[in-house]
C-alpha cells in the first residue's frame, strides 16, 4: 500500500429512495424488518444496497444502478438486491477495483434500525469480501420533516473509497 500511487484511488456517491407502502415487506441492507410498511420498487427495493451499489460503480466507472439492471428489465423484478450487490462485487474484481471503505446513511424515522446494523454489515461485507470496520452504516431520522417525517418513503446515500489497480 505504501508504494501506491494516490491517483489510482476514486470516491463514489450514491443516493437512493423508495416509497413506503403497505403490501410490501421492508428490507435494508438485505435484513428483513418486522414493519407493517414496505419499500416499493421493481427489485426488493432495498435503498441501503441500491445506494451502495451506486456509490461503488461510479467511483470504479463502471455504469450505474439503473444501468446494469434497467427497471424494464423482468429478469430483475422482485430480486434480492443482495443478488445485484454480488453482481457488482464481481465487476469490481474483474476490473481489480479494491474497496477501501464505504460509509452509508439511511434517512428514516420508524423503524428504529440501529439494532439491524450488525447484520446489515454482515451482509454486505460476506458479499464484497471487506471486514466490518471498513463499513459504516448510520440511522438518521428526519425529525418528522419532509417525505421521510410523513412515512411515505426511506431515502439512502452512501459513498466509498476505492484503490483501481
Ligand atoms: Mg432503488
Amino acid at each position: 500500500m505504501h508504494n501506491m500511487d494516490i491517483r489510482s484511488l476514486r470516491t463514489g456517491i450514491g443516493y437512493d429512495v423508495h416509497q413506503l407502502t403497505a403490501g410490501r415487506d421492508l428490507i435494508i441492507g438485505g435484513v428483513k424488518i418486522d414493519f407493517h410498511l414496505g419499500l416499493l420498487g421493481h427489485s426488493d427495493a432495498d435503498v441501503l444496497l441500491h445506494a451502495v451499489i451506486d456509490a461503488l460503480l461510479s467511483a470504479a466507472n463502471l455504469g450505474d444502478i439503473g444501468k446494469l439492471f434497467p427497471d424494464n428489465d423482468a429478469s430483475w423484478k422482485g430480486i434480492s438486491s443482495m443478488i445485484l450487490l454480488e453482481k457488482v462485487s464481481e465487476k469490481l474484481r474483474a476490473a481489480s477495483v479494491e474497496i477501501i471503505n464505504i460509509d452509508s446513511v439511511v434517512i428514516c424515522d420508524k423503524p428504529k434500525l440501529l439494532p439491524h446494523v450488525p447484520a446489515m454489515k454482515t451482509n454486505i461485507c460476506r458479499v464484497l469480501g471487506i471486514q466490518d470496520n471498513q463499513i459504516g452504516i448510520k440511522g438518521k431520522t428526519s425529525e418528522k420533516l419532509g417525505f421521510v417525517g410523513a412515512m411515505e418513503g426511506i431515502e439512502s446515500y452512501a459513498t466509498c473509497l476505492v484503490l483501481v489497480k
